[in-house]
């Protein structure tokens, strides 16, 4: 790596990630874990992700893209991972040749599959037909499901290795949202019924992301695919309650944590208005820090608008003023009032002492949701791994 001179960073705790991926293995046994760790596993850096995760007890893995696939593969992960879409043609022989495990839900997939399969000569490659059941994003009509399972099965190249689906609301608990989980799952059950009585029986069906792996044991199935829980959130506070109450008092750590230190201190009169636009002039005498990561690093600028707050000596500080690409400027109160000084360790997202901000107070504040947070971590901040195998 790089020599680094700016202290701007995120510390990623892989023993927590294993900690979290036991606990719900533990949980949703005998169903599988798989661990979902597309968009560079939600930002933490989908390798030591996939590893902690394999190691914790999860035994699949599962990503957006060939590309993301072929990366764990060339790192030398042997674990299946699924695709959680059906591949783009051009990216099947590339998929079928590093044994990636392919989600199908049109008959023009399933064909060019089959091709690529064939040229190849290959033995027959289990894929993982996907319905939709009100999600609406991808995956085969209900009333498409038998013939393409037929369609598989029928063909000498490829093998119906699971059926699955994915909840839109499974975060919900409106009434609204809890009815549509419920008719989701139950439509669901009709088609593994209907493909049953056809003659289709996958050895595997799944269904479940993280919220529904904790809120519905009725979801598990045969294999979960946990994303956010991974990372040890859950998309919303009921879901970390829900959780230890299933588990006898079991509960997720967060894996990310995003530090910096500060970089320069001064003291400015009552009136000043730091940072570009002027917005907010400081209400006393006051001792303001400079951090060095800004929005070019996922700070995202509206923190500011919205009351956020970093962690400087276990004391929770508002912005002094507006984020900009590459620094934050922090009010830490009356001039004299406390010692601030440049080296201070300053937290983003994470503990610091008594105090926490979470991914998810700041989602709060930007009216978004954790996953976005995240995910908007840029590759400018270095990930530093913690508790490493013996892979390392
Ligand atoms: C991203 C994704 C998941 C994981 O969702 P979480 O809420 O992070 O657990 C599961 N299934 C599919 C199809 C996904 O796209």
């Amino acid at each position: 790596m790089a020599d680094r001179w700016r202290p701007a960073w995120a510390d990623i705790d892989l023993d927590a990630l294993r900690h979290n991926a036991g606990v719900l293995a533990t949980l949703t046994a005998p169903a599988a874990l798989c661990a979902v760790v597309k968009a560079d596993g939600y930002g933490h850096g989908a390798l030591p992700v996939a590893r902690a995760a394999l190691e914790g007890g999860a035994t699949w893995l599962a990503v957006a893209l060939v590309e993301e696939g072929v990366n764990l593969r060339e790192a030398g992960i042997e674990a299946p991972i699924l695709l959680l879409s059906e591949p783009p043609v051009e990216g099947m022989a590339e998929a079928v040749a590093r044994g990636l495990v392919p989600t199908v839900y049109t008959r023009g997939g399933i064909a060019s599959l089959s091709r690529v399969v064939a040229e190849r000569g290959v033995p027959p490659v289990a894929v993982h037909l996907k319905v939709d059941t009100g999600m609406h994003r991808v995956g085969a009509d209900p009333d498409e499901a038998c013939g393409l399972a037929e369609a598989i099965d029928a063909d000498p190249h490829l093998v119906l290795g699971a059926v699955w689906t994915h909840l839109a609301v499974a975060d919900g608990t409106s009434p609204e949202d809890l009815a549509f989980s419920a008719l989701q799952l139950e439509r669901f059950d009709a088609i593994v019924a209907a493909l049953a009585a056809a003659g289709h029986r996958p050895p595997m069906i799944h269904v479940a992301n993280s919220a529904s792996t904790i809120a519905s044991a009725a979801s598990r199935h045969d294999l979960v695919r946990c994303g956010l829980a991974v990372y040890g959130l859950t998309p919303t506070p009921a879901l970390a309650t829900a959780l230890a109450d299933a588990t006898g008092g079991l509960r997720l750590r967060p894996v990310l944590s995003l530090r910096s230190r500060v970089t320069y201190v001064r003291d400015l009169a009552a009136g000043e208005r730091p940072s570009y636009g002027r917005r907010r002039p400081l209400p006393a005498d006051s001792t303001v820090a400079t951090v060095p990561i800004g929005y070019a690093d996922g700070v995202a600028r509206r923190l500011f608008d919205q009351g956020g707050e970093v962690l400087i000596g276990g004391v929770r500080r508002p912005l002094a003023g507006v984020v900009t690409m590459d620094q934050i400027v922090v009010d830490c109160g009356p001039a004299g009032s406390t010692p601030v000084a440049v080296g201070d360790e300053v937290v983003l997202i994470g503990r610091q002492g008594a105090e926490e901000v979470t991914a998810g107070e700041w989602a709060d504040l930007l009216g978004t949701i954790s996953y976005e947070v995240l995910c908007d971590i840029g590759p400018r901040v270095p990930r530093l791994l913690h508790g490493e195998g013996p892979w390392s």
